[in-house]
């Protein structure tokens, strides 16, 4: 079993109401055990308001679990995440980071683990965040498209952190003098163009041609960010992929 070990958040970005960029260290200094890009690690807050499950007929639901005096109970939760930071970055910042979205529930019940980390951080009052000192997972590169000459990756909301990690370690290493020979692509949607995390540095990276690497970023709100009077553009995708020859057409809106 792999040692629960403290840590603390030590930059919090919030992109929108439910999502937010962070990063880990461990609160004695001590270094990340080493990782590849993609994988993920357990982390834990002990403050988590604790649910229960409910049937009714087929259908379950969480609901607060509440102890007598009918207050929600408090207790841990342990959650995997995908780390979003590249290897090459923890091995110079010795930091971890995270992108995380705020869960909510049908009944609009708030996730057990994120509504705690969302809760508080911003003003350094719950900034304690512990993890497990194993990082694992065989969504990686080696593992998953090794010999591919085309590697398409598709991530939505927070799905893109697996990816984002992949891509700012191949621009690392091209820029070492080992650029991959395979053409990545990569696609994220989200909802506003706030919530595109990483997107400057996917666009930076696409633009320093270090390999052979198109990003498409798209939003399925792009009104939130019109001025008054702008009409929205007729597709949602960004044109990225046009004369890439990544994709034969644009896609509808
Ligand atoms: C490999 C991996 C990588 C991941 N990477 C990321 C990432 O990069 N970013 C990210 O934001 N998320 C990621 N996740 C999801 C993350 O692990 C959590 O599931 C998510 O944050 C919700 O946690 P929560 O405690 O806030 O919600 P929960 O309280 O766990 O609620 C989530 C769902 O669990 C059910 N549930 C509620 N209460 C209970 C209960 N008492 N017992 C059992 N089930 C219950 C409900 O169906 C609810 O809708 C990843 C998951 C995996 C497996």
């Amino acid at each position: 079993m792999a040692d629960l070990k403290s840590g603390r958040i030590v930059e919090w970005h919030r992109l929108s109401p439910s999502l937010s960029l962070f990063r880990l260290v461990a609160v004695d200094g001590s270094q990340f055990p080493s990782y590849q890009a993609g994988q993920y690690i357990a982390l834990r807050r002990d403050d988590c308001l604790l649910t229960r499950k409910v049937k009714e007929g087929n259908e379950v639901r969480f609901v607060p679990d509440l102890d007598a005096e009918g207050r929600q109970k408090r207790g841990p939760v342990t959650h995997s995440y995908s780390i979003s930071s590249a290897p090459f970055e923890t091995t110079q910042g010795n930091h971890l980071e995270f992108y995380v979205v705020l869960e909510r529930g049908r009944d609009g019940v708030l996730g057990r683990f994120t509504e705690s980390l969302f809760r508080g951080v911003e003003d350094h009052k719950n900034d304690r965040l512990a993890f497990l000192e194993r990082i694992v997972g065989d969504f990686t590169l080696a593992r998953r498209a090794a010999g591919f000459q085309h590697v398409l990756m598709v991530g939505t909301g927070t799905g893109l952190a697996p990816f984002v990690s992949m891509i700012k370690q191949l621009h690392f290493e091209a820029q070492q003098g080992t650029a991959p020979p395979a053409r990545y692509t990569l696609l994220h949607a989200n909802r506003t163009w706030e919530e595109l995390a990483y997107h400057r540095d996917l666009l930076e990276i696409e633009k320093a041609k270090s390999f052979d690497f198109v990003y498409v970023p798209s939003v399925s709100r792009p009104a939130a960010r019109l001025r008054p009077g702008e009409q929205p553009a007729p597709s949602h995708l960004w044109p990225a992929c046009e004369g890439t020859g990544r994709f034969g057409a644009r896609a509808a809106p």
